[in-house]
């Protein structure tokens, strides 16, 4: 048993089952135990890799973006480029380099920052980007920013902010929660209480006992935040999950520990917890914002920025093994069987202005 599993086990027994999203919320960001808060999630020694761990290309492409996304904006004289849970701070190194050169003026012209929840991960971050092109400022919220248009990128982020779950049962919808079983140990349960159908996923009516409905109402708040910030003050946003295009039915609540699945009530505060990602839901909420959204898959985007010519150029002159190794990251971040098809890109900007691929 985890020392954070220990605690929930009193909690429930103290106060009553918790929420889906409130045990995903103490996993991944209690402050004494939380997954992000005390664990080093990335790469081969961690639980899982990402795409800016998996090729300095991802990155490169991204800072691509950035730059255009802020000359179709107009140009504005001060924008503030950002991140949003940055993880280890690969991708912002990559993005600095590829600005620098790109635009020298632009490092000078922009302020820099990250959005980081986890002090923890601060200090890596820090530690990734000292030499870099420029230096970020660290914020907490995307609210702490600092003023002007934004230029923001987040990768694997919304999959790591918690989702409320319902379960159908005999008696209609019911919130899912997390409750002890007769040896103590925690597992799942209906609660008592019923959603707001209105809530739920298409098909929910007509859906048999035992389906599952998740709604994410942390994520759509997050992204409702950055929505009304960039409809305000000018800038365009750009982010990768997995998850899907249409919202639908079903359990996603996985965890992942060193890179193998593992129950979700196993290994609380040790394992990486996730849900996917209903990306109708965040561009619905970036539509309400007044701003517009586009949709496709990380293929899509990567190989409309430019992803296979960038490999050309890196591998151009190298040897054998090099280039194999390039068209190997080729494969993980744009192949069907690998992120491609199953991780999406959404951006949102303002109205008229061209930001895909
Ligand atoms: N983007 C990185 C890391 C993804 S993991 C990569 O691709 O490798 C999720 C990251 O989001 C972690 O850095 C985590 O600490 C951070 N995070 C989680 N919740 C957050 C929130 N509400 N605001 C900002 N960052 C958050």
């Amino acid at each position: 048993m985890t020392a954070l599993a220990d605690r929930i086990a009193r909690l429930i027994a103290a106060g009553g089952p918790l929420s889906v999203a409130d045990y995903m919320a103490l996993c991944l960001a209690d402050p004494e135990h939380g997954y992000y808060m005390t664990r080093e999630p990335f790469g081969t020694a961690g639980d899982f890799t990402t795409a800016p761990e998996v090729s300095q290309m991802f990155g490169e492409l991204v800072g691509v973006w950035l730059y255009a996304a802020w000359q179709a904006d107009g140009r504005p004289a001060a924008p503030v480029i950002a991140e949003i849970g940055p993880g280890r701070g690969t991708l912002m190194k990559d993005v600095l380099r590829t600005l620098a050169r790109l635009d020298p003026a632009l490092i000078e012209a922009a302020r820099f920052a990250l959005v980081e929840t986890s002090p923890r991960l601060v200090a890596v971050q820090r530690a990734t980007l000292a030499g870099a092109a420029a230096t970020p400022q660290w914020v907490a919220t995307p609210a702490a920013l600092p003023a002007g248009p934004l230029f923001l990128v987040g990768n694997e982020l919304f999959d790591a902010l918690p989702v409320r779950q319902y379960v159908k049962t005999g008696a209609g919808w019911r919130e899912r929660v997390v409750a002890l079983d007769e040896a103590g140990a925690l597992c799942f349960r209906a609660g008592p209480g019923a959603p707001d159908p209105a809530l739920l996923p298409p098909g929910a009516a007509a859906a048999p006992p035992g389906a599952i409905a998740e709604i994410a109402p942390a994520r759509s708040a997050l992204m409702a935040a950055i929505a009304e910030r960039i409809a305000a003050a000018g800038g365009a946003a750009l982010f990768f999950d997995y998850g899907h295009l249409e919202p639908g039915l079903g359990d996603t609540l996985q965890a992942l520990r060193e890179h193998a699945h593992d129950d979700p009530l196993a290994h609380p505060g040790a394992a990486d917890l996730t849900a996917h990602v209903d990306f109708a839901a965040l561009a619905a909420e970036a539509c309400r914002a007044g701003l517009e959204a586009r949709l496709m898959s990380q293929a899509d985007f990567l190989l409309g920025m430019g992803l296979a010519e960038r490999a050309g150029r890196l591998g151009a002159g190298r040897t054998p093994d090099e280039q194999a190794r390039l068209a190997g990251e080729v494969e993980r971040l744009a192949g069907a069987a690998a992120m491609g098809t199953l991780f999406k890109a959404l951006i949102v900007h303002r109205p008229g202005r061209v930001l895909a691929p």
